[in-house]
């Protein structure tokens, strides 16, 4: 069977490699703290001791980890995938990372001779564990054809939008709309409580109206009642998200006020409660005047 490098075993990559042992891939893992591996190690995952330990005759590395400098960390650091991998190698980026660090890893890699495929993913980590994400893939057309098998287990759906980047580029305006709709979500529902609107009616009001996104649908239950169990993405994830998605568009745009507003209030969210849920912004916002 193919042997898969598994690097970044957090709330999402650890769902993800286990998708390769059912896929019966043989896996190597790597994660800077091991417990996060220790059911991965009873299911049959070799632990590795390194980055450039697990990337030792891998035909695939598979990297999903938190921003650019734990990806720079677990690619091109000392102890680096990128030491060990030979030619030709599968080079496969799932974390969220900025536009201009896809583009300076993928010209790295390539320079060793690497074939760097843009994945970024979307999907909570309950589908990270089921299979069920979607991969946003920015490749040369033939790498992707050769990357399929590796990705097939992780995904129901694969859009390719284009060249190495543009995955990255799908993915952050992505996250970026998201922080806006959540953002003003958060002050729609405060403003409804303070003024004394009953609740219920609300949630269901919003859950079925012109608004009704798939966001506005989980976050408005999210937040009216306060109950913020179950799958999460952070508050600290959305807003780097949201800075590397701004950092682009300064790049093509003239300015982004929206934006930069969502921004604003993932950076007081990510100061109060960085590795909470991101929904929990309705208790920053609904502190009455
Ligand atoms: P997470 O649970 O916080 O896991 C982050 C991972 O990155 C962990 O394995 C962590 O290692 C590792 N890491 C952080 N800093 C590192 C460093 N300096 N060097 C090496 N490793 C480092 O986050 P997650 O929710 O799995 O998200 C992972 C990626 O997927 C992020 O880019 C996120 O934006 C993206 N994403 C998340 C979701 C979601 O719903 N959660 C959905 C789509 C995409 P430790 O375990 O040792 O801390």
């Amino acid at each position: 069977m193919p042997r898969i490098a598994f690097i970044g075993l957090g709330r999402m990559g650890h769902g993800m490699a286990g998708r390769y042992l059912d896929a019966g891939f043989n896996v190597a893992v790597w994660n800077r703290s091991k417990a996060k591996a220790e059911d991965l190690i009873a299911r049959g995952a070799q632990w590795a001791t390194s980055p450039e330990d697990a990337a030792i005759d891998a035909d695939a590395v598979v990297t999903m980890v938190a921003d650019d400098e734990a990806s720079r960390r677990v690619w091109l650091g000392n102890d680096g995938a990128a030491a060990t991998m030979k030619p030709g190698t599968l080079a496969i980026e799932c974390s969220t990372v900025s536009y201009a660090h896809a583009l300076a890893l993928s010209r790295e890699l390539h320079e060793r001779g690497l074939v760097y495929i843009d994945c970024p993913v979307t999907g909570l980590p309950e589908a990270a564990a089921s299979g069920k994400l979607t991969l946003l893939v920015g490749a040369n057309p033939a790498d992707l054809e050769t990357a399929r098998p590796y990705l097939a287990p992780l995904a129901t759906t694969i859009r390719h939008f284009g060249a190495v980047g543009t995955g990255t580029v799908f993915k952050l305006i992505n996250n970026l709309l998201g922080a806006v709709q959540i953002a003003s979500l958060a002050e729609g529902i405060a403003i409804a409580e303070q003024a004394g609107l009953d609740m219920t009616l609300v949630a269901e009001a919003l859950a079925t109206g012109a608004v009704a996104s798939p966001q506005v649908i989980r976050h408005s239950k999210r937040m009216i009642t306060r109950d913020f169990s179950g799958a999460s993405f952070t508050a600290a994830l959305r807003r780097k998200d949201a800075a590397y998605a701004i950092a682009l568009a300064e790049t093509l745009l003239a300015g982004v006020p929206v934006g930069r507003a969502a921004l604003a209030a993932y950076d007081r969210a990510t100061e109060v409660a960085p590795d909470d849920d991101e929904g929990r912004m309705i208790e920053i916002v609904s502190r009455p005047k």
